[in-house]
């Protein structure tokens, strides 16, 4: 993956590249930042430049065979380690390297639940073990197959238990010569402090919401500008959730909840059990972006409520409904509503019977309405 495919971050890159031209290439670096922000694809873009054999000042070239191998992530100074599931025989990432290629390529802003999605493992844990920073080791002590760089590409290094953290700290402690460890993180608080230490870091930000609805109109043509910029807004910079919204229909998202939460301060308690069955229907994925959207909604509610309107993101319809539904809030049930979302949020994640959560949260919710009255 070339720096020019990867969306926005153009200061980042120039300094990413501005640090390999001066041979300041970090031994241990954590790239960290929110889901959907293209850490990812921006590590993978530093390891194809760092491999390539003709960089520019902008990029690599993209056309040499070290290029060539990458743009495949095929290259062979380049390693990879991801979460896997465990079965009895199989620990190591060596049986999923194609897998996880295919997935990558196909698109670079995945996540854990896309990756667990592409398995065909909906339920199963994924993790990375002791062998698999075992595994890490074992192939970075091999010489570099083109005299150059050995990289190791590590996604999601948090999901690392105790004892395979342990084993890559002293990977880091004790490099073998010309060896980069790139450390792709959403979740960095989750590290061994021990680790962080190590790496120098490279804080990623979520992408613009321009940038955003840039990609939203070239991936969804029939989307209006306005819409686009609206998902953008909506999906705070996290590319995943912004196609998510996109493919459900945004409008969708948003009726959804409206209705829901109408049936919800009018206590119609068939009306809410009939949103019950839909929610079921909607799929893991599409649940947890409707409960995000929820989230996204009542804070724009508690700017308004709380007299910050230049804090509220919302336009059109959305607006309406924000500004007349922040009237039923108050401090006392405000956030009583968020924590509801939240906490149903983790009970999907977790694979909670949908419907009986569904049916939960609405009763719950219907009793912080009333109280915020
Ligand atoms: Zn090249």
């Amino acid at each position: 993956m070339q720096f020019a495919k990867v969306i926005g971050h153009a200061a980042l890159k120039a300094k990413l590249i501005g640090n390999i031209r001066e041979g300041r290439v970090a031994h241990a670096q954590l790239f960290m930042g929110p889901r959907g922000c293209g850490n990812l694809p921006l590590a993978l873009a530093y390891a194809q430049y760092l491999l390539c054999e003709a960089p520019d000042v902008a990029d690599s070239c993209g056309t040499c065979p070290s290029c060539l191998q990458m743009q495949k992530l095929e290259h062979p100074d380049l390693h990879l380690a991801f979460p896997i599931f465990f079965t009895e025989k199989v620990k190591v990432c060596e049986p999923f390297i194609p897998d996880w290629r295919a997935k990558v390529i196909a698109e670079p802003y995945t996540d854990l639940d896309h990756w667990r999605e592409s398995l065909e493992s909906e339920n199963k844990q994924l993790r990375m073990g002791v062998d698999i920073a075992q595994e890490v080791q074992r192939k970075l002590s091999l010489k570099s197959f083109r005299g150059g760089y050995k990289v190791s590409v590590i996604w999601l290094p948090e999901l690392m238990d105790v004892p395979a953290a342990n084993k890559l700290l002293k990977s880091l402690e004790e490099p073998e010569p010309n060896t980069v460890f790139l450390l792709v993180s959403n979740d960095p608080d989750q590290l061994l402090a021990t680790i962080l230490s190590r790496t120098q870091l490279v804080k990623v930000p979520a992408l613009r919401p321009g940038e955003v609805s840039e990609v939203l109109r070239s991936k969804f043509p029939e989307l209006s500008a306005e819409d686009a910029q609206m998902i953008a807004l909506r999906s705070e910079g996290d590319l995943l959730e912004a196609i998510s919204i996109a493919q459900q229909g945004e409008e969708e998202l948003f009726v959804f909840f409206r209705d829901w939460l109408r049936a919800c301060y009018g206590a119609k308690v068939a009306e809410a059990s009939e949103f019950g069955e839909q929610f079921q229907k909607m799929g893991r994925e599409n649940q947890k972006a409707l409960l995000n959207y929820g989230l996204y909604l009542i804070r724009q509610c508690v700017f308004q409520e709380q007299a910050v309107p230049e804090l509220v993101r919302a336009i059109g319809e959305e607006l309406e409904f924000v500004r007349k539904f922040s009237a039923l809030l108050s401090p006392r049930n405000a956030e009583g509503i968020r924590a509801e979302l939240e906490r149903s949020y983790v009970h999907v994640e977790r694979n909670a019977n949908p419907k009986l959560l569904f049916m939960d949260m609405s009763y719950r919710m219907m009793g912080l309405l009333r109280k915020g009255r």
